[in-house]
């Protein structure tokens, strides 16, 4: 019965999908103008708008795709919206299940790949005057806690963020549906919020975070209307739980500008002590070029289209901690490596909290920052035995850029740099002589500088090679 009501609702041929051209001002743009050909779209994404239609939904493609693949970008995934409730979508697909308890989605698979497919939603907060809906929906700052309403398209659109985001695309008609000038837009490389900025953002604060991210991704200019808020509503962000902060910033910094986007975050003023990421990156004494510089390579390595592994970065951002926090440990006369490995912890413990950075990433960091001494071994089987290790490449990459941020001797850098490409006996003879303690105690006592007393002297690390 219930599904009946919704079928006549929301189905192709229900006078609330069809928008009144009284009431709203929809543009239908036809491929010839657009220039969006059918095969750029992910044949999952057409199986599944096209399976849908034949079925008796509407089903467009939307948001980041239509944007990007209009902008000349590649897109990183399709998802789909349709009028077909969850329910409906999975007896469409036999591939699909139904995900998320508040926002209630369907993943449909075919082959490897996997579409998001979501049922128009309204915008409950529609009437701003609705104050029962705003006290049972949002928080007492205005954001959004729940809205997970089916609506019409219309309404789906205006529930988006930016009006660029609010494209829909017809693979079968090959028409864009634009509701909200996200077109034009487009065209004028123009980053405007849908409706009130103020309100939209005090729903929703993450969306500064994401305006600061797409003007940077998409090469476009904040609209005046849509930035001006952002400075004064910066302290929203304390009120949005870590963890999506984590998420957004994570986007941020594997978005191939980290650090377009990090210069207009800490420029508008999202910055001290409300993105307590942000506030690592800048606030580590000697930490800031080191991240700059990690920064840079990482947006160089996602524009060659090269992997970026999330703990590599968290290791970056959390280094200067942990060099402080085992620098004062060894002041206290404990040992370097038990040292080093207090501090890993201790700058976990912390971190976890204030960051949210989840504990799956570890492993990682402390397995790159525990190999860090080990690049001063250059004595007999040391380096062999580092050259060993499956997280060789990761450590030498970071030994690299602390090298470039002058924290570390250039001369040990360039020494593995020629170590890992030479040849068996070219390696032996790079190897640095270990000369008996005594022998060495000897040469001292002669007031000459011992091999391993120029590491000391160059780096702020420890020579306690394992
Ligand atoms: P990206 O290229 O980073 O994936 P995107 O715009 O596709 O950018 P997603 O997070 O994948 O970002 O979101 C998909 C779509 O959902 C957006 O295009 C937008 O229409 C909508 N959306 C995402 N986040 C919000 C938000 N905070 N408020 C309103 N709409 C949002
Ligand atoms: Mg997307």
């Amino acid at each position: 019965m219930i599904h009946k009501l919704f079928r006549r609702v929301f189905s192709q041929d229900s006078p609330v999908l069809v928008p009144d051209p009284a009431t709203t001002k929809l543009r239908i743009i036809p491929r010839k103008q657009h220039g969006i050909v059918r095969n750029s779209i992910s044949p999952c994404a057409i199986k599944i708008t096209s399976g849908l239609q034949q079925a008796g939904y509407s089903a467009f493609v939307v948001g980041g795709a239509v944007r990007d693949l209009l902008l000349g970008l590649e897109p990183k995934d399709f998802d789909v919206v349709t009028n077909a409730t969850p329910e409906e979508v999975r007896v469409v697909f036999r591939r699909s299940r139904i995900i998320g308890r508040r926002f209630r989605l369907v993943h449909v698979m075919c082959g490897a790949e996997t579409v998001e497919v979501s049922t128009f939603r309204g915008n409950l907060f529609a009437n701003k005057d609705n104050e029962t809906m705003m006290h049972k929906h949002a928080d007492e700052h205005g954001r959004i806690l729940r809205d997970n309403v089916f609506g019409s398209q219309e309404e789906d659109a205006k529930r988006r963020d930016f009006t660029v985001n609010a494209l829909f695309y017809n693979p079968d008609s090959e028409e864009i549906w634009d509701y909200l000038e996200g077109y034009d837009d487009i065209q004028a490389k123009q980053l405007r919020i849908i409706g009130t900025p103020l309100q939209r953002y005090r729903e929703d604060p993450v969306r500064m975070l994401r305006a600061v991210r797409l003007a940077a991704k998409l090469d476009m200019q904040i609209d005046t209307a849509t930035a001006t808020p952002i400075g004064d509503l910066a302290p929203l962000l304390q009120n949005v739980p870590p963890s999506r902060l984590f998420d957004e910033m994570l986007k941020l910094l594997l978005s191939g500008h980290a650090q377009t986007s990090v210069a207009d975050l800490r420029a508008r003023g999202l910055y001290h002590g409300l993105l307590p990421m942000l506030d690592m990156m800048f606030t580590q004494p000697h930490g800031e070029r080191f991240i700059t510089l990690a920064l840079k390579n990482t947006d160089e390595r996602v524009q060659q289209e090269k992997t970026v592994s999330p703990g590599f970065l968290f290791a970056v951002l959390l280094w200067h901690e942990v060099l402080t926090a085992w620098n004062t440990r060894k002041d206290t006369g404990e040992k370097s490596t038990p040292a080093l490995h207090m501090a890993m912890n201790d700058v976990l413990a912390v971190q976890e909290k204030k960051l949210a950075i989840p504990r799956r990433y570890d492993a990682i960091m402390k397995e790159i920052w525990a190999m860090q001494p080990r690049f001063l071994g250059r004595a007999g089987r040391r380096p062999f035995c580092l050259l060993e290790h499956p997280r060789f490449r990761a450590a030498y990459d970071f030994m690299l850029l602390r090298c470039e941020s002058g924290e570390m001797d250039v001369e040990i850098g360039h020494w593995w740099e020629t170590f890992q490409h030479a040849k068996g006996s070219e390696r032996e003879n790079m190897l640095i002589k270990i000369e008996t303690s005594k022998k060495r105690r000897r040469r001292r006592g002669r007031g000459e500088i011992v091999t391993g007393d120029i590491a000391n002297l160059n780096n702020s690390v420890s020579d306690t090679a394992e």
